[in-house]
């Protein structure tokens, strides 16, 4: 009998609990949901009792505290730890799973909280731990990074000889009415968005302004919507991993009304990671920030419509140039339905879910750390299909990205 242990009882760790608990019999043993407030795990545990008839587990545990986690590690002996927590915890939970044997999944890379900037560099370091140790890190297993990855790897496997240009296009079409949300930790979320823009040309990185390349983008299921080039980091592992194509980029949609209050809240300082003083306390101001937003978990309920995540790439197959468009839809209100969260919890706790059970079945169990694509992308394609984030794909007559930028 497996046990599995996911930390982190966000919208994602809502996810990822309500489906491994499904398939508990088959793939994951016994379920164990633990996070800091333990009171949000047990309201988890109490959905998925009353939704689906299952009981899981549920803990308390710092994840910053390496020695409590290796505790609670010990005392309840997961075969794999799924860590949906934030990603400033990735090292100290990757460091307490080498401490106690165990298997780790993540779905994020690592930010140190001082400097906004995530790097694979740091989780990459652990390879050689992890080989020794016979344990597999797998890194980036939500949908972007993760299923775009392997939309990649199935690209480059099956309907490419070589890929010339890639463009990940994520759009969430949802609506929750409220003035400003974000849909998932309102703090990462904000990081990322205000930091400079970055994509990979001609074998080296170029930068952009923060929000300032922007196309329209048709997306299937929801139509036009205007779309702004990112960094994001799976193009770091992508560039690293997949080194012949030219150029890679990154393209997420915002609607005015998200960017006018976001450069209004950049504006008067209140996205920044710089501590100020505050009657006599510092107080970081995007932490601040983040406590007076919605949670993204109490989000479900009120969000409707549809996202749309996917890759357009350019190559050649037999001698000839081609175009192709490969992605998911994903509607809120069904996530909503299924789980108790909106789609891009849905979105990221499915392929979290899929990940973890790729390496407990030992199809994608390897010593060392891996990021998503180097993996055989079949398998993981197939339980896409199986387990809510169906995907398609079609031949595009040309790329309506490629003369942009
Ligand atoms: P939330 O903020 O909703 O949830 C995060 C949870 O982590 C909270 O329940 C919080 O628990 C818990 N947590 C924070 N610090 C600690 C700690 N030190 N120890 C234990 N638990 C802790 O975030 P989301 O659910 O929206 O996102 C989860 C992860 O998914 C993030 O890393 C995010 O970057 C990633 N993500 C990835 C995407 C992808 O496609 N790859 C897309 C969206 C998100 P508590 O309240 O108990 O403190």
């Amino acid at each position: 009998m497996k046990k599995t242990l996911i930390i982190g009882a966000g919208g994602v760790g809502r996810v990822v609990a309500h489906k491994c608990a499904q398939l508990s019999k088959e793939v994951f043993g016994e379920v164990m949901l633990a996070s800091r407030t333990k009171s949000r795990c047990d309201a988890i545990a109490a959905d998925i009792r009353e939704k689906k008839g299952i009981d899981i587990q549920t803990a308390a545990v710092d994840a910053d505290d390496v020695p409590a986690t290796v505790a609670l590690l010990r005392d309840f002996k997961p075969d794999i730890l799924i860590n949906v927590a934030l990603p400033y915890q990735d090292l100290t939970l990757m460091d307490a799973c080498l401490e106690a044997g165990v298997d780790y999944v993540d779905t994020a890379n690592y930010e140190p909280r001082d400097i906004p900037k995530f790097e694979y560099k740091w989780q990459w370091a652990y390879q050689e731990r992890f080989q020794k140790a016979g344990l597999t890190a797998l890194l980036g297993s939500g949908f972007d990074p993760g299923v775009t990855n392997v939309f990649c790897a199935h690209a480059a496997k099956h309907r490419f000889d070589s890929m010339s240009t890639l463009d990940i296009v994520d759009c969430n079409a949802g609506s929750n009415g409220l003035p400003f949300a974000t849909n998932f930790n309102p703090e990462i979320n904000i990081r990322e968005v205000t930091a400079r823009g970055r994509f990979w040309e001609g074998g080296e990185w170029k930068e952009t302004d923060p929000i300032s390349l922007g196309t329209n983008f048709d997306f299937p299921g929801v139509g036009p919507r205007k779309m702004y080039l990112l960094y994001h980091e799976e193009l770091e592992s992508l560039a690293r991993h997949f080194p012949g194509v030219e150029r890679m980029r990154f393209w997420m949609t915002f609607s005015d009304n998200y960017l006018t209050h976001l450069r209004v809240l950049e504006g008067i300082g209140m996205t920044s990671i710089k501590p100020i003083k505050f009657q006599g306390q510092d107080v970081i101001p995007l932490e601040f920030l983040k406590a007076v937003l919605p949670d993204p978990g109490s989000l479900g309920a009120l969000t409707k419509g549809r996202t749309c995540i996917g890759d357009v790439i350019t190559g050649v197959k037999d001698g000839k140039v081609k175009h192709y468009f490969i992605w998911n839809e994903c509607d809120h209100e069904e996530c909503y339905a299924e789980t108790g969260a909106q789609g891009v919890s849905y979105t990221t706790g499915v392929p979290a879910m899929i990940g973890a059970k790729m390496v407990l079945e030992g199809k994608w169990k390897k010593p060392g750390v891996w990021n998503m694509e180097q993996f055989d992308p079949d398998p993981f394609m197939h339980d896409l299909n199986l387990y809510g984030l169906p995907w398609q794909e079609r031949e595009l007559t040309s790329n309506p990205l490629a003369e942009i930028g």
